[in-house]
């Protein structure tokens, strides 16, 4: 398929995922290939070794992928890394650190959820406390960019008092992986979730973690799931060259192949953040220019996606904004946070500078219209 002939997409999505990709990357899924032979499984090796790399390229690390939507990565890890007799602390301060407890109590898995404010970021302080006044825990979970309102949480400081307590230590970095640089030792992250639909621009169908060898090898039998079995998918692929136990999505891993080879092109993580970064900067400016606010101070504000508040005039609806701006060539996307109105805008995905400054004129001419009717 020559991508140049691939038709328009009616709109950009500016969401955290599934988001716009690039014609090559949906061009990618235009062929049936085989998936029973080594030239298959070579692509899925790359990619685990990909990503790896960009997690740190530290060896002493290894991943493993694993189909679903990113929940079901989330909840493959949880059920495979805390034993029987483990007991996990969630950190959470919105609806995806919510998801983790609520995945826990799904699967019979004992834990204590710090349910902290979503506009705040976590009480680094309680975390301390409860890690040491409860010598069960032996897990603590935490989402990094909380996609709920964009809050990007301080991984690395919860990492030190988990590391400090030596507990093993699980970050959700859904949204933000591949989009913002880390580094998992300097985190002491023994487990990393991130899906194929996020930072680094593929399409939905699969997720992967990145973990540490040491730390998963010692996992085997404590699944409470067989679908969802992370050491049985890891063995496998170790053990197999490659090879995924159920049906693989095979256009979906070729697509993030392609998606992995053009964050390459892009000049890696870095470049990427700094596109992300740009552009979440002209939305802002933008948007408080039409005299819209976002939710959170800037000093806890992701360069991935941004809550704004819904303004106060008593006529506005979201709805007619939502639809005006789809009309417009833009998809934007509900707020999440509990109590306070919001609507949310992501930047990420194959969107540009000049999007934006796109997005920004479409606003400013459907708020002037929704005035006028
Ligand atoms: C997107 C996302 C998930 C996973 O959501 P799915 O709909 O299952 O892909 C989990 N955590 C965070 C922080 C997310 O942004």
């Amino acid at each position: 398929m020559n991508p140049e002939q691939m038709p328009d997409n009616p709109y950009l999505l500016l969401t955290p995922g599934p988001l716009s990709t690039t014609r090559t990357v949906k061009a990618a899924m235009y062929l049936d290939w085989c998936t029973w032979d080594s030239d298959y499984n070579a692509i899925v090796q790359q990619i685990r070794e990909d990503l790896v790399c960009l997690a740190g390229e530290d060896e002493t690390f290894t991943s493993v992928l694993m189909q679903g939507s990113g929940t079901f990565c989330v909840e493959a890890t949880l059920t495979t890394a805390v034993p029987p007799d483990g007991k996990l602390l969630v950190v959470a301060n919105g609806a995806y650190g919510r998801r983790i407890a609520e995945i826990a109590r799904c699967q019979g898995i004992n834990h204590e959820c710090i349910d902290g404010d979503e506009c705040a970021s976590p009480d680094l302080d309680r975390i301390e406390a409860t890690l040491q006044s409860d010598a069960a825990i032996t897990h603590v979970a935490v989402v990094h960019c909380e996609t709920t309102t964009g809050m990007l949480n301080p991984v690395e400081e919860i990492g030190r008092i988990v590391k400090a307590a030596e507990k093993c230590f699980i970050v959700d970095a859904m949204s933000s992986f591949g989009g913002v640089p880390m580094d998992m030792e300097a985190m002491g992250a023994d487990y990393l979730i991130s899906s194929a639909n996020k930072c680094i621009q593929g399409v939905p169908g699969f997720g992967f973690i990145i973990a540490r060898r040491s730390v998963l090898e010692g996992t085997r039998g404590q699944a409470r799931s067989l679908s969802l079995d992370l050491y049985d998918q890891w063995r496998t692929m170790e053990d197999h060259g490659g090879k995924w136990r159920f049906t693989s999505p095979t256009h979906v891993v070729r697509a993030f192949s392609q998606a992995l080879g053009e964050l390459k092109a892009e000049g890696g993580i870095k470049a990427r953040h700094a596109r992300y970064t740009e552009n979440h900067r002209i939305l802002v400016e933008g948007m408080q220019r039409i005299g819209f606010q976002p939710l959170l101070p800037v000093q806890w504000q992701s360069p991935i996606i941004t809550a704004f508040l819904y303004p106060r005039s008593v006529d506005w609806q979201f709805q007619s904004f939502y639809e005006g701006l789809k009309s417009r060539g833009f998809v934007i996307y509900p707020g999440k946070v509990t109590d306070r109105e919001t609507f949310r805008v992501g930047n990420i995905g194959d969107v540009h500078a000049k999007d934006m400054h796109r997005l920004i004129d479409a606003v400013g001419d459907t708020v002037h219209f929704m005035a006028r009717q």
